[in-house]
């Protein structure tokens, strides 16, 4: 059977491209099924895409869960900023109602009533902050009112107080008194178990590009490219390309213009429309069996506040043309076959990095910490309008109501991933050399690192910075 089809293929004229060999093979019955589409003289070198889509297997799965439309009723006043946290509060309180750490939660107008009685509560965090004695004071806001909880030093939840910040919601169970609410355990939402459902296509995540600053990395980004062609790479390397479906974009695209004090000089494009072309003049070379999924970031044209917008047609027209590029907001909420993915840029991670003791020493490098914690707080944005500017919805989307497989993220430039609960969550790098602004704050980018999602959900990664890589063989 399976030599019948390539035999077949030879006998009407036909050559397989070498790297669309076992492509061929495995749907030699789709193939032959439509072999009628073939015309021996115009396509009498069959490449990969061209089989592809002889066997109907052009255009991935997909569909979009959530991708956010500017709404041009809210202008950012008073009621707004409360109904936005109001939508926040009520959303992730729903998810701490289920932990049964949270028995018999009360509202926060009714600890101050009785003295050493056990009691629960979720709210708000208006202030968090260390005495000098090492406890950590809270105040914690509902509806009903305010309180003041004492997390003292040496009690076991102390750990967990470390990593609360403001503005997020959270959990605390432990003992009234008239003066102060003293807790005994912190508890954040946290995202539920998942299960991996397998696929048989890869999704490859990538961010950060920033075309059109001086220290793109194009060469790194054309392996990348020829990758997904089939013509760089290793033998297994070039195996795994023929099994991508999508690639995401979460974000960064371009540099952009006027981002940063004194950026001009470090631009080799100086217009945002030019940077544009030439990302997707670079896109334009992804097999068009690929579908690429492009959400926006904090150097793009689109609303600076989030959730940002996809980048409009005025900016990337040519990127809206292509036929196999969809653009999203930020966030925006993705299921590609049945894997549900959670893309966002990540400019919170600034805010929470720095908030956090034990992130302030490694959180750069290791940007999948500070993401563990994001998933754990059921917030993408947990810490209100610090690094990030975020538009007073009446609903507050970057609240993570539903558990994804995949977190997708970018932003601080440095590849890193982890497994939590089940969930893959990867910070996709950049394709960015370190900048001297960069250099100078300490931070070490991983330009080149490509991270790899395969169907069994194991997370492979390339470096597309190696030059001594043969160019492909055929
Ligand atoms: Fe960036
Ligand atoms: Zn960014």
């Amino acid at each position: 059977m399976d030599v019948d089809v390539v035999r077949e293929l030879y006998g009407r004229g036909h050559l397989i491209e070498p790297d669309a060999l076992d492509f061929t093979k495995a749907n030699s019955e789709k193939i032959m099924h439509n072999i009628a589409k073939l015309d021996p003289g115009r396509d009498s070198v069959l490449t990969l895409s061209k089989l592809r889509e002889v066997a109907g297997d052009t255009h991935g799965d997909y569909k979009i869960l959530f991708s956010y439309d500017e709404s041009f009723e809210l202008k950012g006043g008073v009621e707004d900023f409360l109904s936005y946290f109001l939508s926040r509060y009520q959303k992730i309180s729903n998810f701490l109602r289920n932990r049964p750490e949270l028995d018999g939660v009360v509202s926060i107008n009714k600890t101050r009533a009785s003295e050493r009685e056990k009691a629960s509560l979720i709210g708000i965090v208006k202030e968090v902050s260390a005495t000098k004695s090492g406890h950590y004071l809270v105040e914690l806001e509902d509806q009903t009112g305010e309180v003041r909880v004492l997390i003292p030093k040496g009690s076991e939840c102390h750990k967990l107080a470390e990593e609360i910040v403001y503005d997020e919601v959270v959990g605390l169970s432990g003992r009234t008194s008239k003066e102060l609410f003293f807790a005994q355990d912190v508890i954040f939402p946290e995202v539920p178990q998942v299960e991996w459902p397998v696929q048989s296509f890869s999704t490859v995540l990538i961010s950060d590009t920033h075309v059109g600053s001086n220290t793109f990395l194009e060469s790194a980004f054309h392996n990348f490219i020829s990758w997904l062609n089939g013509e760089w790479g290793a033998p297994q390397q070039r195996a795994l390309a023929a099994t991508v479906k999508f690639v995401l974009i979460a974000g960064d695209l371009v540099d952009g213009c006027g981002v940063y004090k004194g950026q001009l000089k470090e631009l080799s494009i100086p217009d945002i429309q030019e940077q544009y072309g030439r990302f997707s003049q670079l896109i334009a070379d992804i097999p068009s069996h690929i579908t690429v999924i492009i959400s926006p970031g904090n150097h793009d044209a689109t609303r600076e506040a989030e959730p940002q917008p996809p980048i409009p047609t005025l900016f990337a027209s040519r990127l809206h043309e292509l036929g196999n590029v969809v653009m999203v907001s930020n966030p925006a909420y993705i299921m590609l076959g049945d894997v549900v993915v959670l893309m966002y840029h990540g400019s919170s991670l600034d805010s929470l990095i720095n908030a956090i003791p034990s992130l302030r020493k490694d959180g750069y490098d290791h940007p999948e910490k500070a993401m563990q914690l994001i998933l754990r707080k059921r917030h993408l944005c947990p810490i209100y309008g610090e690094s990030t500017r975020i538009f007073p919805e009446t609903e507050d989307s970057l609240v993570i109501h539903k558990v994804p497989h995949i977190l997708h993220m970018g932003h601080v430039h440095s590849f890193g991933a982890a497994v939590h609960r089940g969930v893959r969550i990867i910070n996709s790098g950049t394709f960015q050399e370190q900048t001297p602004f960069q250099a100078k704050i300490g931070h070490h980018p991983t330009p080149g690192i490509v991270p790899i999602i395969d169907g069994a959900g194991n997370i492979k990664v390339i470096d597309f910075k190696e030059q001594d890589q043969e160019p492909g063989s055929s």
